[in-house]
């Protein structure tokens, strides 16, 4: 087995849709990002580069490239998928924190699991998600920023 972290933070600012986890939450505001600023994809990306020892998204994905300019963080999280396969591995289980001031997140929590297993192909039970606020304390509990941790373990198939 292999196991693997990812941690990702993003500005949250007006004029930009909030996307987490390849959902659309309804809110004002919106992480400021070359991509689309998905910083539960982004974190589980890492996740699963971090758990196959290949290096992490921002080498795979660079935020120069044209390419990513306002790529969905389900295309990112598709391709590293891909690697993961290559690899000869399976994702065993996923578990994520949401960190983040507004909205409460209760109401999309299925919805967010649904959507990661469907990209990822696999089962809804392997993928935890928890949401916590930050108390009101920085930039996050200002509503300023929006972050979020995964932590993956890959098994080898067969
Ligand atoms: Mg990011």
């Amino acid at each position: 087995m292999r196991i693997g972290i990812g941690y990702d933070i993003h500005r949250l600012v007006g004029g930009r849709k909030m996307i987490l986890g390849g959902v659309e939450i309804d809110f004002p505001k919106g992480p400021k990002g070359h991509s689309d600023g998905d910083v539960l994809l982004h974190a589980i990306c890492d996740a699963l580069l971090g758990a196959l020892g290949k290096g992490d998204i921002g080498t795979h994905f660079p935020d120069t490239d044209p390419e990513y300019k306002d790529i969905a963080g389900s295309k990112l999280l598709r391709k590293v998928r891909d690697l993961t396969e290559q690899a000869g591995l399976y994702v065993n289980n996923i578990d994520c924190v949401i960190v983040l001031e507004e909205p409460k997140l209760k109401s999309y929590r299925e919805k967010i699991v649904t959507r990661i297993s469907d990209v990822l192909g696999i089962d809804e039970k392997t993928v935890n998600i928890k949401a916590k606020t930050a108390e009101g304390m920085g930039d996050i509990g200002k509503g300023d920023a929006v972050a979020a941790y995964a932590v993956v373990l890959l098994a080898y198939s067969g």
